[in-house]
Formats: C-alpha cells, structure tokens, sequence
C-alpha cells in the first residue's frame, strides 16, 4: 500500500528557508488577465457583493448553523476538497532534499498535501511563533484537500498525472495540461522554471472570477521546488483560489504604499519584500497605527472592534519568511468563496462532486507504471540529454521513472537484433548495442502488494549502422525501396509538432515532412495549448562515409525543400531548422548551418496547412559539408525548432517538406528547376535513381517520352496526355539503371526536343 495523508501529522519546517525568486504572481497575472477578458472585472465585484453581503449575514459572535448546501455561516464545517496534482516534466529527477528537479515522487506528493492540510486546518506548530496581538484573531480554514481518486473519466486514478514536455522550462498557463474539471478539482500543476512572462515567479494562482471566465487555465502553478521546501507556498495560493488577496491588497507590489485586502483583522498595510522576518517586520505598525472598525447591527447597536495596530506580516497572504496564519476574517471571506457560484467553487465540496471524484474514498493500490527516459551517458543539459539515437558500442544511460507503487523488483529487457539483454538495476542501466535498428525494451515493475507493472516500447531506441555509407549515388528519397528506415526521427516530447512521412514528394510520392501547422488553433487566441516554446525533434541521417573527399575543394549537403510561414509578420516567422553533424558518436555535435525565414519558407505566408502541389513549389539547397566533417563515419542531424508567436506564444509556423537529400561535390542548383514557360526539361540531371520530364503550358497535348541510350537502343517509350500547367512524366530507375549518358526525346504538340540526360 502507499502511503495516503494523515490529517494533523506535524512536520517539521525549513524556517527561514529562502525563496529564490518572487514568491507569487498572481497580481500580475490577475492583471493580464483583466486586460485579455474585461468580463473578469464584473465578475470580481460580484465575488465582492456576494461576499459583503455574506459577511453581513454572519454573527460573528455565535456559531449559527445554517441548513442547506450553504455552509458560509457556519465555522464548525469542514470543507473536502478534491485536488488533482499536474507534474509536467522532462524527465529530471527530483532530489528530495534539495527540491531540485521535475519528476517528483508520488510520495513526496502525498507528504505535501499532507503539510498543506495541517496548515488549512490550522494545525501548524508554527503558529505557536505568532505575536501576541493576533493570538486571538488566527483563524481556521477548515479545508481539507484530498488527492481524487475518480478522474473525469470514471476511472481509478492516485489524483496525480504526468506529462513530459518542453514547457516545463517555461512555465505558465500554456503548460497547464490535462486541466480537470476546475468546477469538481483543484488543479495543481508544477514545473521545473517559470518564463519570464510570468516574472519568474515561484507560483501564482487565479481568483474565482478568472476561473469563471478561462475555466481551462484555474487553478494553482507553482515551481517543483515549492510543492513543499517548508514554505507556506500552496496554502497561500490555494487562498488566491478562495479569492483572498495579498494583504497589502493586489494593485501594487509589496513595500510600496499602504494598501488593503478588505479583511478587516488584517490590518492595512504595505506587504514586505521577501526577506527575512525581522523585528522591524513583526512589529511593524505602518499603515496600521491606531486602526480600527465601527460595525452597524441590523437592530441599530453599533459596535467598535479595535484590531492590531501592528500589521500582520505573519500573515500566510504576506511574503515574509514567518507566513504562519490566516485571520479570522480571511477564514470567513474563504467560506464565502467556496459557498459562491462564481467558478462554481461551491460545487468543489458537494456531497455529490465528492462522490463522483472519489474523494473520502478507500485509497486504491495500483501496479506501478514502468517508465523510462534514456540519456548520453556524461551530458544531462537540456537540448542534448536525449540519447534515443545511440551509437553502436556506445553506451547510454536508462533512467528508472516507473511511478503509481512502491517498486520493490525491477527487470529490464532489451532486444538488440537476435540478442536479449537483461538487467535488474533499480535506479540506472547503463547499456551499449552492436548491432543496429531499433532495440525494444521491456520494462517489468514488481509492487509492494498488486503485482507487476509491465510495459514494452518496440523502439526505445535506435542503433546507428556499424560503418557509414558510400554517397556517390545515395539519394534519399524517403520511398519505400530505399533504406529510409536507417533515418530515424523523434518526437521527443509526443506532441503535435513532429517530423513524419509525406506523401507530397518532389518528384514521387514520398518525402518527410515537419507538421508545424497546428490544426487546433483558429486564430491567435486563447486557450494556448500545446505552444511549440522549448520543443525541437531530430531526424538523423545514416553515418556516411566522407573521407574519399576529404581534399576535395567543395562538397555538400544537398536537398530539396518546400515550406511556408503562417503568418507574413516577420517576427512570427520564427521557425529554425538546424543542421549538425557528429564525428564523435555523439559526443559533440557540430552546427554547419541554421535555415530561416526565407530560405525555410520558400512560398511566403499561407494561412492553410501547406501542401506543395508541384515540382515548381520547391527550391534546391545545398550546405557546405566542412573538411572535418569529411570522415569515414559522420553523421547529419536535422533538427527543427517550431516558431512562437510573440503575444500568445502559438504556433506560427507552417508545414515544411524536405525530400531528395544527397551528398555530391556539386550544388544541387546544378538539378534545377524547370519554371519556364513553354518549356521541357529533363531533371534531375544528371541523375542516380528516376528522372523526370517536366512539361509546362501543354495542357490537352498528347505527349510522347523515348529514352534511348548511347547505342540509340529504345530503353523507355511512354505517352501520357496532359492536363495541368505543368506536368511531368517519369523516367523509371530501372529503364536507366546502367550508368552513362542517354537522350530523351519528347514530343508534345508539334515540338519536339531531346535533351541529353546524364546518369551516374
Ligand atoms: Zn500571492
């Protein structure tokens, strides 16, 4: 079994810990918010007339119960709350004790939401630290949060899900994935960094009236590093959520000005900076001086309550070190929230809600889930850590991720060719293959007490060929009877944005292609999702064998592609495509060069999915291969980086085909294109492989191709009639399969040309 929370369980705290960054930036993004939906301004000055109005209606000297669902006058109720925990993730282990790290460990999610509880029920030890001048006004929450154990879907779940993706580096409302319904769970996502977007805040969180209006981005997310770490940071931004605001209210930040959170037992005050909690803090009595209340009651009496004339800087909604409660006041304002219908908060505690999202039910065991991620075996930095393309003989290292159980036998299989190579290593495996293609891998997870977790991947990795490959001649061109299978690529984070097979090719009908168009998004609006910030997939080239031109004065990467922008703003044409080479198995890689804008996107700005429809859609380009590039064994890699729009962060690129790649000590402009009118040409000449006549402005003619060879034998004879602006008809490989020179003639009309077509 695992372990689940024990309400009240103290735990120890890092008092006086530091926080790295700014604690929370709800104010800001609260102020994005209000400018992208003015609607939001309404809904929060209902929140407050409900609230106004609630807190009227509440004795505050008497524990009137009341009957109903409303529980907003009563202070004995306690409000179950069914939560859900986001890990977004790329696979970096966390560190229990430095807090460093994405892929945080069910247990420690389960020890922190049981440290969240002990502070929304006000069983801190902590508080015991609070100055004697509000003792009397701590106030409980009477919250309880539990991990669901029904998902949306009806099915069984711990209430933690896990997404590997780049936007763990970039945190905000683009990286909350997986969203649950906000009306049944609190939604807790957390990330490894902030962007800057979001002034690298450690957390934020939205009030109810954004939740209302972008009901895809409530809740809370916070860094990795403040699930727990000692700080009161999820309470405070779970106080967000329940509509609470900083305690120097939310127009400014904190040390600036006295401001107002319109809780009356919080006195007025400027907020502190995150520092210290010093002396000067604690009894600080700025804006506070003399502060009190008159209260009017229904029958007329009137009634003066004199609060604290220090502030409250041990207030959870401050930002000092010493966080250590909620007042009274905040506590009623909370339950107001919760018993309100704006972002139907008070659907969260519902008998029925609870029941449907399993939330004071048993705790399910489950099998662990086998996972894995597989890296070079020195460096773990971002954008080289992934090592799913290996070397043959060089080791990689596999990384244990499997979580839902405690793991207490691990066995890894991995296929290689005819072998079958096992390890029980519960941490790391660290494995080299010597033959190549792709190795599976079965991973079994033994539990505690339900059994083996058990998951295979067909290609957890793939091995490179042992020797590189001869170019004289090599065209790839992504067709079936080629070696396109040695070309792996892959869509390391599993999104939308990813290499894959075309079957828009130059010349036949197969090519690959980059899928930068996201077919989700109609406008550059919200909800963001899915935004391309962070991601990059790679696909990789057999090794070649280069040292024959060595010496030689040119030698390049040649290729044909066909690309557009989405957009014709020309920072949004940001998308890049690197080209690398290796001549160290991967050790190092070595950029040759970076493709953008124009020379990626050769037709401009195209607002649908691009698809090229004719050889004349695409452009040649050749790359100069270096002279240390030139070995017996190099490998190329194409990585693409998707663009961002700047305002949204969306995708804005578009599709990009990339077909005919070979390697020549000539420019590939040496096949170019036929784009005159009128005209007929043989390309690509000289050739290895088909070839094709290309026909411009022949439409209705009937067109005959005779291919002859250096004797004037008849080695292809074909006629097709012509119904385009440009047609083009093919010269099969194996009616020119013996190198030398041949003559095409071609008859359309009454023209008739030969063209000399050379193969090699
Ligand atoms: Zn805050």
């Amino acid at each position: 079994m695992l372990k689940r929370y024990l309400l009240f369980l103290a735990t120890p705290f890092f008092v006086g810990s530091t926080y790295a960054q700014k604690p929370c930036g709800t104010d800001e993004i609260m102020r994005q918010v209000r400018a992208e939906h003015p609607e939001v301004v309404a809904l929060e000055k209902e929140m407050e007339r409900q609230i106004k109005e609630g807190l009227r209606k509440i004795d505050f000297g008497t524990a009137a119960k009341t009957t109903g669902v409303d529980q907003s006058n009563n202070p004995d109720f306690w409000y179950d709350i069914p939560i859900v925990v986001h890990i977004i993730h790329d696979y970096n282990t966390y560190n229990t004790s430095t807090f460093g790290g994405d892929f945080i460990p069910d247990n420690f999610i389960y020890e922190a939401v049981k440290e969240w509880n002990v502070t929304l029920a006000k069983q801190n030890a902590d508080t015991s630290d609070v100055i004697l001048p509000f003792k009397k006004w701590i106030g409980n929450p009477h919250i309880r949060l539990h991990l669901a154990t029904v998902d949306p879907n009806g099915n069984p779940t711990h209430g933690i899900t896990r997404r590997r993706s780049y936007l763990t580096y970039t945190g905000g409302n683009p990286a909350k994935y997986d969203d649950w319904a906000p009306t049944s769970y609190v939604n807790i996502w957390f990330v490894a960094k902030m962007s800057s977007g979001n002034s690298s805040a450690a957390a934020f969180a939205l009030y109810p009236s954004a939740g209302a209006s972008i009901p895809y981005y409530d809740g809370i997310i916070s860094l990795a590093e403040y699930m727990n770490k000692g700080s009161k940071t999820i309470p405070h931004e779970l106080g967000h959520v329940m509509n609470l605001k900083h305690v120097w209210g939310d127009t400014n930040q904190p040390d600036v000005a006295c401001g107002d959170d319109d809780v009356d037992d919080t006195p007025p005050t400027k907020g502190h900076s995150p520092s210290g909690c010093s002396a000067s803090a604690l009894f600080d009595t700025t804006c506070a001086t003399n502060y009190f209340k008159i209260y009017t009651s229904p029958g007329g009496g009137v009634e003066l309550v004199n609060y604290p004339d220090t502030v409250n800087a041990q207030n959870i909604m401050d930002y000092t070190y010493c966080d250590r409660m909620f007042t009274k006041g905040q506590v009623k304002r909370m339950a107001l929230a919760l018993n309100s219908d704006i972002a139907n908060r008070k659907n969260l505690w519902d008998p029925a809600n609870l029941a449907a999202t399993g939330a004071l039910a048993a705790w399910p065991d489950f099998a662990p889930t086998p996972d894995f991620n597989v890296t070079t075996t020195t460096g773990t930095a971002y954008m080289s850590k992934n090592a799913n393309f290996a070397f043959p003989n060089k080791p990689v290292k596999f990384t244990n991720f499997t979580y839902g159980d405690t793991v207490t036998a691990m066995k890894w299989e991995f296929t290689n060719g005819t072998n079958v190579i096992t390890a029980t290593d519960m941490n790391t495996v660290t494995q080299a293959f010597d033959q190549p293609g792709w190795v599976k891998l079965k991973m079994t997870a033994t539990g505690n007490n339900t059994g083996d977790g058990v998951k295979e991947w067909e290609k957890a990795v793939f091995v490179a060929d042992l020797t590189g490959t001869n170019p004289d001649g090599y065209f790839q061109e992504f067709g079936p009877t080629g070696d396109r299978d040695k070309w792996p690529y892959f869509n390391y984070f599993g999104n939308e944005f990813k290499w894959e097979m075309s079957d828009k090719g130059m010349w036949d009908n197969n090519c690959i292609m980059y899928k930068g168009y996201d077919e989700r998004i109609t406008g550059f609006t919200y909800p963001v999702t899915g935004m391309p910030k962070g991601d990059y997939d790679d696909l990789f080239t057999v090794p070649m064998d280069l040292s024959a031109y060595t010496g030689a004065s040119n030698y390049y990467l040649n290729y044909y592609y066909s690309g557009a922008s989405r957009s014709s703003i020309s920072s949004s044409i940001a998308d890049t495509l690197s080209i690398d080479f290796s001549v160290t198995n991967g050790t190092s890689w070595v950029n040759i060069k970076k493709v953008a804008k124009a020379e990626l996107c050769n037709k401009g700005a195209v607002s649908t999915p691009w698809v090229p429809t004719s050889a004349a859609d695409w452009e040649p380009m050749s790359v100069n291969i270096p002279p240390a590039a030139r070995t017996a064994y190099t490998v190329f890699r194409f990585r693409y980086l998707p663009g961002v729009e700047p305002t949204y962060g969306q995708s804005t690129g578009n599709n990009f085909y990339l077909d005919r790649i070979h390697f020549s000590p000539n420019l590939t402009q040496v096949n170019a294109i036929n784009t005159k009118a009128n005209s007929i040409m043989v390309v690509p000449n000289p050739t290895h492989g088909n070839a094709f006549v290309v026909i411009n402005d022949a439409a209705g003619n009937d067109v005959q191709v005779v291919v002859t060879d250096i004797t004037g034998k008849t080695v292809y004879n074909t006629n097709a009639k012509m119904n385009g602006s440009q047609d083009r008809i093919a010269i099969p490989a194996s009616a020119i399969s013996v190198a030398g020179m041949y003559l095409v003639q071609v008859s359309s009309g009454n023209q008739v040309s030969t063209e000399k077509l050379v193969v090699y």
